[in-house]
């Protein structure tokens, strides 16, 4: 008799074992996909784990339906990770398994089929069975695959969506996926009737009373009869001196024409590759250090200011994992992966760079796993966010971890809840490979681990070509205030610096840290705020749709004229957000132009793409943004960055409030001044005594550094402790509430003490489900895994009332 177990992409705790023949037995290996029944009806995909000669004891094993696979698509050193993921945070290996493979790799039951709208498939090219698929296709706009199964009458139908999906006929997904990120480039040319000689002095003599303008057309007229190239704004504002502004009155005019050209920035060009620069002195002692480091250290922690040059650094190392023909990981957090950066590397690289990306469509998706999986020239160095840990990769020397400190390497939602780079350095271990953690303002936990000789620690205190750090002024608006000096939420010195910047012809950059107009509506004759109905949050105001918005659930209403529960009409707006700094400087600033990148500004189709390159061309001249501003982004003409708030990300109440907005107003002070001339940071705070923004002025990490690790001590907080989290929710107030005093209780007869709550957090409801939270604090000298075992018993003995089974139990290991 033979058996195989497999892993099934169910949170069900045990893998589930089939029987197999002979010669499948000698067929199959671990990595493979089979498809298997589960359940009464239910067809799943899952993967080979072990094989051997033992019956499963309570129940008789089925028999598998079909082999997917004629080699592994997942190696034995997944599985470990896997594995490790599943014990470390606490979750089932089916969760990491859905979480690990491309979607497309995970056929089921439940999987909805629908034709692939950007290929022609020619009939001929499927067989019978595919054929009718594809027909019922072209009917129907989606299938489930049991719906399959009736049109062909058979059972398992999963190898042929498999290979339709291999022929690109089909697609498994429903979320509709963008393709990579075009850039679009701005270009004018004069408008086709000023294209005559005669035409074109005619109208230069008209403008003869608007020199600028005159000497933009002028300008525009001998680059075009230099090169037959189409002209960039940007190339056009450069060699006129002329503004964006200029151009834009020339084109209301109809004087000349705009024109975008998309040009594709991911799909390599074949250009000639360059040869990676020569590293200054600073950089080069670096790169020895961490070189000498791993010699006895697996992680090495790279700690270098803003614009020092880690990334070219970077390009070294991994130059030499190249010449030992081993694999890269270059891991980044979603919204650095920017197109700023692939090109940069594929500069160096060419095609030997492969990015993988959440909005690639799932073919791509695929076409990366098999590259790594294949060992491909084309996937050398894979650079990606988050769940590109997963990749097939077989023999990987480094893995590198750039921002490290950004809490977005930690995944929510849903189960697995890791943290990319702890699992990385995990993968590495794995691999026996090296990690390099990156960042200008590290976590504590890292430096922390750095500190206590965990990891290597090097250092770069300068900036390249020792552009001096930005000078950082500190205005205080409580002052401003009483002495009428502001305007809006503008400071006079805001407002003066922010002239001479655009004077320059500079550009301004400006952080506040939240979307929307004026976050909050408030009734001035009863108080009321208009409420979510399915969250416990007020509704956001946003001006540019005249909405209010719930931020947690997306709920929507129009903007009232009256106060919902008194009905007197003297709504007042609390607090501010981007949107509205965005107006106030339009009247402060008439003349310039200004841009927005929020969440709101960027959540259409190449929404951050665009924006980034309206202000890499110069065509925005202030651009107003919440922290999606602070990621990595090098852009050289901006000389001044405002922070319009630092009380508000201070003030918030969680453990890491104080290093957040340490890192985060570090981070776009980064931005100011990359090259050359020194930058400046206005940082406007109604407590310019606070210590973290004295030690943000002061550039003063490790005083920040010292100050938290001391408070994280008193409080029994990481690094000295770790946390567990465990959520309850459900949709009855009265039952979370019963559940979870029940679940702290038990909690509380294991670890008596270091148990907190159970307590509602400060939005208990989101979208009609209540939400209350047990932290369990563990102390170093107490076992973790003995810790996670005792979790474990309660939460079974929990399922075990009936009253408490509907209760969902979310278990959240370090949690951030
Ligand atoms: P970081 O990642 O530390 O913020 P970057 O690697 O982006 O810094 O470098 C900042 C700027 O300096 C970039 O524009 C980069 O091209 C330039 N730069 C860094 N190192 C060198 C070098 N060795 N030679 C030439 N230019 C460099
Ligand atoms: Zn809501």
């Amino acid at each position: 008799m033979h058996f195989v177990d497999i892993i099934l992409p169910i949170p069900i705790e045990n893998l589930f074992t089939y029987s197999i023949t002979q010669a499948e037995s000698t067929f199959l290996k671990k990595g493979m996909r089979v498809s298997v029944p589960f359940g009464k009806s239910k067809i799943y995909t899952g993967i080979v784990g072990y094989i051997h000669n033992t019956p499963p004891v309570v129940y008789e094993a089925k028999e598998i339906h079909q082999i997917l696979d004629e080699a592994p698509i997942v190696n034995e050193k997944q599985i470990e990770l896997w594995q490790w993921i599943s014990k470390y945070y606490m979750c089932t290996i089916g969760e990491v398994m859905r979480a690990a493979l491309p979607n497309a790799f995970i056929l089921e039951s439940e999987t909805i089929v629908s034709l692939n709208k950007t290929t022609v498939i020619n009939d001929a090219d499927l067989k019978d069975d595919e054929f009718l698929v594809y027909e019922a296709l072209s009917q129907q706009s989606a299938l489930k695959i049991q719906e399959v199964s009736s049109i062909l009458n058979k059972k398992n139908v999963l190898p042929i969506i498999k290979r339709l999906i291999e022929k690109e006929a089909v697609t498994v997904e429903q979320e509709v996926y963008e393709k990579y990120k075009p850039k679009y480039v701005r270009y004018v040319k004069l408008h086709a009737s000023y294209t005559s000689e005669s035409a074109l002095t005619e109208l230069l003599e008209t403008l003869s009373r608007a020199p600028k303008q005159r000497e933009v057309v002028f300008t525009l007229f001998t680059l075009s009869a230099k090169s037959k190239k189409p002209i960039k704004v940007s190339d056009l504002v450069e060699a006129s001196g002329g503004s964006s502004a200029i151009i834009k009155t020339l084109i209301d005019k109809a004087i000349l024409e705009e024109y975008h050209i998309k040009t594709d920035r991911v799909e390599y060009d074949g250009e000639e590759q360059e040869a990676s620069k020569a590293l200054n002195d600073y950089q080069e002692i670096a790169l020895q250090q961490i070189t000498e480091s791993f010699k006895t250290q697996k992680t090495v922690l790279l700690h270098g200011v803003t614009s020092s040059g880690k990334t070219e650094v970077y390009v070294k190392l991994i130059e030499e994992v190249l010449k030992e023909n081993k694999q890269v990981l270059y891991l980044l957090p979603e919204i650095a992966l920017t197109t700023q950066l692939v090109s940069r590397l594929q500069d160096y690289f060419g095609e030997q760079v492969a990015v993988f990306h959440s909005k690639y469509s799932p073919h791509e998706r695929v076409e990366v796993w098999n590259n790594v999986l294949n060992d491909s020239p084309k996937a050398r160095i894979v650079l990606g966010a988050r769940s590109s840990i997963f990749l097939p990769f077989n023999d990987l020397g480094l893995i590198i971890v750039d921002e490290e400190h950004e809490q977005s390497f930690k995944q929510f939602d849903p189960a697995p809840r890791y943290h990319a780079r702890d699992t990385a350095i995990v993968l590495a271990h794995i691999h026996q490979g090296k990690t390099l953690l990156g960042s200008a303002t590290p976590s504590l936990e890292s430096y922390y681990n750095a500190k206590e000789n965990k990891y290597g620690l090097v250092e770069i205190n300068r900036r390249y070509n020792n552009v001096q750090m930005p000078e950082i002024e500190l205005v205080d608006i409580k002052e401003k205030h009483k002495k009428k000096r502001m305007k809006g939420h503008f400071s006079d010195r805001m407002i003066e610096e922010i002239q001479a910047a655009l004077d320059e012809g500079h550009q301004v950059i400006l952080f506040q840290n939240r979307r929307g107009y004026s976050p909050i509506v408030e009734c001035n004759t009863c108080g009321h705020s208009p409420q979510c109905t399915n969250c416990d949050v007020s509704l956001t105001y946003h001006q540019y749709r005249n909405q209010l918005r719930c931020h947690y659930c997306g709920y929507t209403m129009a903007m009232q004229v009256k106060c919902l529960a008194c009905g007197v009409k003297d709504l007042n707006s609390k607090g501010f957000g981007t949107e509205q700094i965005e107006a106030e400087l339009k009247t402060l600033f008439p003349k310039y132009n200004t841009g927005r990148m929020d969440l709101d500004t960027t959540r259409g189709k190449y929404g951050y793409e665009k924006i980034i390159t309206a202000l890499e061309q110069q065509e925005i001249d202030i651009l107003v943004g919440t922290q999606m501003l602070t990621k990595g982004l090098d852009f050289r003409n901006v000389s001044l960055v405002g922070i319009m708030n630092a009380d508000n990300m201070i003030n918030f109440p969680d453990f890491r409030a104080h290093e957040r907005s340490f890192q985060l107003m570090l981070q776009v002070a980064g931005r100011a001044g990359r090259t050359k001339k020194r930058g400046k940071v206005l940082i406007q705070t109604y407590d310019p005594y606070h210590k973290i923004v004295q030690q943000v002025s002061t550039n003063d990490y490790k005083a920040m550094f010292e100050e938290q690790l001391q408070e994280r001590y008193n409080f029994k907080y990481p690094p000295f402790y770790r946390l567990i989290k465990i959520t309850l929710r459900h949709r009855d107030y009265e039952r979370v509430d019963m559940a979870s005093e029940w679940f702290a209780k038990s909690l509380r007869q294991v670890f008596k003490a270091n148990i907190l709550g159970p307590e509602f957090p400060p939005v208990s409801r989101i979208r009609n489900q209540y939400n209350k939270n047990i932290l369990i604090k563990i102390p170093q000298q107490q076992s973790l895994s003995k810790t996670k075992e005792a979790i474990h018993k309660i939460n079974t003995s929990f399922n075990a009332v009936k009253n408490f089974r509907p209760v969902r139990v979310i278990i959240n290991v370090d949690n951030y």
